[in-house]
């Protein structure tokens, strides 16, 4: 399998970057709700009651509609600013990673702009925004810069509008209310995109208490259970010396092993849960924090680990938190896999300050219905599964002022990406 460090370029992807998923989504539901979230939002509701307060009515859709074939002239030049803006702008044009990727997107803008002037203002067009919107929360974009985005489509549209002096179908007065139906349309969309924020919040919230809560009850279960689990696994130990050593005497005890190292490790994470210590950061050589974990990953021999641009790079971390980090990462990467070790990779890269830590996977990757849950602490789909990895993954990324994100990948698989500041001291 072949797994080059690269950009994010699956059509999954392509969503994740501002406007860039503009018009790339196309619902096929007619109504309801946004199945990528948490919970249910009635959209189709939710927009007439947007286009009922900012008053975008038929005549707007109508104006918009006719204005449609005058104005796709001046899509380019949108679209050019657009991205002249971004460039000009580090960054919202550090999630951009080629020229090529920034000419699929121009493409993509194009279809969001022809969507506006559809005339269709429905539960999929509502769909269409939210998705968008949950994308750019997804890749971590401020708000601030997506609305700063949408502004500055809007003024090229409102300059568009300007061509149209002199055309006797729209006389100032039609050309007035062209420009008041842009407005409306772009406050609609800008109002739906913000509206995932606020979701996401709301379900970052509600992890972030339920974490508070299960601390307390952790902290008190794990302490109980560490005596005991040590108890049986001296007593493993000694029945293995004592035992006659035939096949299934060895069996039964490897079994049994196994089985308290599972709950030894559940115990390890609840009191990791419950201690939320802030990081207790040391200069850690993060090549041999990398090396380190993956080979403590159980049957981890053969995947395949890089740093870059080479070992000695050295961050102000904590070492034992992104050590727990990279072990949850792999070890679910590990279980996704479909061609065993051979089928993760995992590249630590230190670039403009930041450490980048990204862990592949060749597996069937993250359904829809499952990835704005994946932080969630207690979610699970695993049969064995508990549900604290990521959300203690998140935690860690989150305490040192980081983040975490989850995307698949154009050739199948997951991919996870930890991005924390690599400072040479503590920041203030
Ligand atoms: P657990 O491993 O106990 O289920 P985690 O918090 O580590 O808990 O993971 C939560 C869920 O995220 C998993 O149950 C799985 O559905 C999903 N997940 C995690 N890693 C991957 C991956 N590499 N590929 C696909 N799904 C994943």
């Amino acid at each position: 399998m072949e797994l080059e460090p690269r950009p994010l370029d699956s059509p999954a992807d392509e969503a994740l970057l501002p406007l860039a998923a503009l018009g790339g989504f196309r619902p096929h539901a007619t109504h309801t709700t946004a199945p990528w979230y948490g919970h249910a939002v009635n959209g189709a509701a939710l927009l007439q009651e947007l286009m009922s307060y900012v008053q975008f009515g038929s005549e707007d859709a109508a104006l918009l509609v006719e204005a449609r074939p005058y104005l796709a002239a001046s899509f380019p030049d949108v679209i050019d600013a657009f991205y002249v803006a971004i460039e000009a702008q580090p960054r919202a044009r550090a999630v951009f990673e080629d020229g090529a990727q920034i000419e699929r997107q121009k493409h993509m803008l194009g279809g969001w702009l022809e969507r506006v002037f559809e005339g269709v203002y429905d539960g999929a067009y509502y769909e269409s925004r939210a998705r968008i919107g949950y994308a750019h929360v997804r890749i971590g974009l401020d708000p601030a810069l997506m609305v700063a985005a949408m502004n500055v489509v809007r003024t090229e549209l409102h300059a568009a509008v300007e061509t149209l002096v002199g055309r006797p179908e729209f006389p100032g007065s039609r050309r007035v209310a062209l420009h008041r139906a842009v407005d409306r349309i772009c406050d609609i969309d800008s109002a739906i995109m913000l509206e995932t924020y606020r979701d996401d919040y709301a379900v970052r919230i509600r992890g972030t208490e339920k974490l508070a809560a299960l601390g307390q009850v952790a902290g008190t279960i794990g302490h109980e259970l560490r005596n005991p689990l040590a108890v049986m696994e001296t007593s493993v130990h000694l029945l293995r010396s004592r035992l006659p050593e035939d096949a299934k005497t060895t069996r039964h005890l490897d079994r049994l092993a196994a089985q308290v190292v599972l709950c030894t490790n559940i115990v390890r994470d609840l009191m990791d849960l419950a201690r939320d210590r802030a990081p207790n950061r040391s200069e850690t050589r993060i090549g041999d924090v990398l090396a380190e974990a993956v080979s403590s990953v159980p049957e981890s021999e053969g995947v395949i680990s890089r740093m870059l641009p080479d070992d000695d790079v050295v961050c102000f971390v904590d070492p034992l938190q992104l050590r727990q980090l990279l072990v949850n990462l792999v070890t679910n990467a590990l279980q996704a896999a479909s061609s065993g070790p051979a089928g993760v990779a995992v590249t630590v890269e230190h670039a403009g300050g930041e450490l980048r830590i990204r862990v592949e996977d060749d597996g069937a990757g993250i359904p829809d219905d499952v990835r704005p849950r994946l932080f969630e602490p207690l979610f699970t789909t695993r049969m064995r599964g508990v549900g604290f990895g990521l959300a203690l993954c998140r935690r860690i990324a989150e305490q040192h002022g980081g983040q975490i994100r989850a995307s698949n990948r154009a050739e199948g698989g997951a991919r996870f990406e930890a991005t924390l500041p690599c400072t040479t001291e503590t920041p203030p």
